[in-house]
């Protein structure tokens, strides 16, 4: 469950992200198009955290300049909103906030959602994935690079046949 909240200021614009569920991969990509959305668009996001760190939010807090905070007591929760998440852009530099996460910039692969360093990247969609695929399952798109390893199972079936 994630519940947004708007505060409109005269420059900037600033979304309160609560989450309280696990990370859901199907609204990765939408997800995604939001934070860039949001980066194009000057609107910060912050997101409260009550249950398991979230990579996403943490890049979308990243990326917006926005505030990441896990909360350490759920039972203080309206402190942390008051203390944290309601003052608004200007007179946050005055408050002593609690100190930025370090951030897992690593992206979940589409096929398992591993968190992967290296990866291969479809050149339509941008899905990520950790196997090459020569169709890929996002976009369907069919791709047309011969990799060095299926040039050489083609000269093995090419020598079978002989
Ligand atoms: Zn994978
Ligand atoms: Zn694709």
């Amino acid at each position: 469950v994630t519940w947004c909240s708007q505060n409109n200021l005269e420059l900037n614009s600033l979304k309160t992200v609560i989450k309280t569920a696990e990370d859901c991969a199907r609204q990765y990509m939408n997800f995604m198009n939001v934070i860039f959305a949001a980066q194009k668009q000057n609107i910060l996001i912050d997101a409260c955290v009550l249950d398991s760190d979230s990579g996403l939010l943490q890049q979308a807090c990243d990326i917006t300049g926005g505030l990441y905070l896990k909360i350490p007591q759920k039972i203080a929760l309206a402190q942390y909103l008051l203390w944290v998440f309601l003052p608004d852009l200007e007179q946050r530099p005055q408050l002593v906030l609690p100190p930025p996460v370090h951030v897992d910039y690593r992206a979940a692969c589409f096929c398992h959602r591993n968190l992967i360093e290296i990866g291969y990247v479809c050149s339509v969609c941008l899905s990520i994935f950790c196997n090459f695929s020569p169709i890929c399952t996002t976009c369907e798109t069919a791709f047309k690079i011969q990799l060095p390893q299926m040039m050489k199972s083609k000269k093995k079936k090419l020598k079978q046949s002989i």
